[in-house]
């Protein structure tokens, strides 16, 4: 028998076998096959990143923003021309689509191009005169050691939410992945290093719980950044902050699409099966409800499924449209939600189970499925599938529809499809989500504003990249100065007063 290949930890910029013998398959999914073992941390190999982190911070923090800028920009170039063989390690570890991995790159290269703007997006503010000859300026600083935790179902994108943001304000990054597909944070470190970063600024460790736990109690980390389901995320939440951190956590999600009666239904259609089912449903932005007032349900719901006929499923690497789900164990437990929504009374239209694949039988397959007339009180409407299923909701009017929305426990993302510009505005003010579509299903925000959800699916109260991805990785300093002269003299032992 041929041995599995190992993927090591990558510290101090090299990769790093750590003292931890544990491992965790990797599968190809779309083989259904173990393809690789990967390496998991315990707290010795988690004191190692930090430590290694820790090591090169001062450095690194001091080091012009002019050549961290330059090595970010390296970063830029060479991710962009390899973009293509990133994508090969995302369809196979991840299953997603080629063309669907390209696209994750591409949001996260948006990032590593808004961190280049690091200089002028961290510069502070400068008062003169606030009182007689003194003047007050704010400057940012990085805050040290900081980590990232991410999941499994946007393997690089994720990733390039947060380190090149961090690294680029001066911190210095321990990320641990999702020991899922793991491959692609090495690839990325490894090619930070050939862009020439310094070793010990971006270290990967590898792990499962007993890695993240060792890293949120950490002393030497000042800040994690986390993103995976809701109840991971509160619980990083509340560990991180017990222990002192700084902490963002983005949780799950349950993403509503309320479609109006004077929308265009074939352009709506097109938009719930593209967010429903891109990615197999494994995107936080998917869209998994479509919410239809009435009287447009019965012509949505056709125009829908003659779409999902249309779709081709299979191996990633073959222009397929969906892949594989990413493990058997998660493909069996959405395939559960078909036969619970049928007991709790929903029509199957569409059922995914058995269908034909253009790929391996023993892939970790499920098809487009289909859900109409979901009752809201059935787990299947309820809980976050995260797979190829979209369930249709049926209301009579908008403010039905909005109730609705506002009553999830999820508050990520959303989106209206309407051709009145009146309703949609009225969306926009009055749905509690963080991220709003109009006419768009998929509303990821572009790399200079924010990613972020409300409610459970984001604590903390710092969204992802952007503005606040800045915010999040420095701490601010105000500093009031004056130069003296004798007219500031003597002794008052009063409040200081400006005049
Ligand atoms: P997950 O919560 O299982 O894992 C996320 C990370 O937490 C991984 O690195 C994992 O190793 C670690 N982890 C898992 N169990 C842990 C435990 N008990 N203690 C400590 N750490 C633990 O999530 P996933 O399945 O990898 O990813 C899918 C989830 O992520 C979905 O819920 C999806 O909505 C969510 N997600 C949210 C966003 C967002 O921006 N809000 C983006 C992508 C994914």
């Amino acid at each position: 028998m041929t041995e599995l290949p190992v993927i090591t930890h990558w510290i101090d910029g090299a990769p790093a076998l750590g003292v931890s013998t544990r491992t965790a398959p990797v599968y190809n999914p779309a083989l259904g096959a173990v393809a690789k073992n990967v390496l998991l941390a315990d707290g010795a190999d988690v004191d190692t990143a930090v430590a290694s982190a820790q090591a090169a911070y001062p450095l690194w923090r001091d080091t012009s923003q002019a050549k961290r800028q330059g090595i970010m920009f390296n970063f830029r170039e060479l991710l962009n021309a390899r973009k293509g063989d990133l994508a090969d390690i995302l369809t196979a570890e991840h299953g997603k689509v080629s063309s669907d991995a390209l696209g994750e790159i591409a949001r996260g290269l948006e990032v590593v191009e808004f961190a280049l703007g690091m200089p002028h997006l961290s510069k502070g503010e400068y008062s003169e005169n606030v009182s007689t000859g003194v003047d007050v300026y704010t400057l940012r600083q990085p805050l040290g050691v900081v980590g990232i935790i991410s999941p499994f179902n946007f393997p690089a994108m994720v990733p390039l939410w947060f380190f090149p943001i961090a690294i680029a304000a001066g911190n210095t990054v321990v990320l641990k992945p999702s020991e899922k597909d793991p491959s692609a944070s090495n690839w990325m470190a490894a090619l930070m290093t050939e862009a020439g970063l310094p070793n010990g600024v971006l270290n990967v460790v590898h792990g499962d719980k007993e890695a993240v736990d060792a890293l949120l109690v950490h002393p030497d980390v000042q800040a994690i950044s986390f993103v995976g389901s809701t109840p991971i995320a509160k619980y990083i939440y509340e560990t991180a902050a017990h222990h002192g951190k700084r902490v963002q956590a983005l949780g799950g999600a349950k993403n509503h699409m309320l479609v109006l009666p004077d929308a265009d239904l074939d352009l709506a259609a097109d938009a719930a099966v593209n967010a429903g089912f891109g990615s197999a449903g494994e995107r936080c932005m998917a869209i998994s409800v479509v919410v239809a007032v009435e009287p447009v349900a019965d012509e949505l719901v056709a125009k829908i499924t003659e779409r999902l006929k249309g779709l081709k499923v299979g191996d990633g690497m073959r222009g397929c449209d969906m892949g594989p789900l990413i493990t058997k164990v998660h493909r069996d437990k959405v395939a559960s939600y078909i036969d619970l929504a049928h007991t709790d009374g929903a029509e199957v239209v569409v059922d995914g189970r058995g269908i034909e694949v253009d790929g391996d039988a023993n892939g970790f397959w499920l098809g487009p499925t289909l859900f109409d007339k979901v009752s809201t009180d059935s787990d299947a409407y309820l809980d976050e599938i995260f797979g190829p299923v979209l369930s249709i909701v049926r209301v009579a009017s908008y403010a039905e529809g909005l109730a609705l929305i506002n009553r999830s426990r999820y508050g990520n993302g959303t989106a209206i499809f309407t051709n009145d510009g009146g309703a949609a505005r009225r969306f926009q003010n009055e749905v509690q989500v963080g991220m709003i579509g109009i006419n768009v299903p998929i509303p990821v925000p572009v790399a200079y504003h924010s990613f972020g959800g409300w409610k459970d699916s984001l604590f903390g109260d710092a969204k992802a990249y952007g503005p606040a991805g800045i915010a999040f990785y420095t701490r601010e300093k105000a500093i009031t100065s004056r130069w003296l002269d004798p007219s500031h003299g003597g002794i008052n032992l009063g409040f200081p007063q400006n005049d």
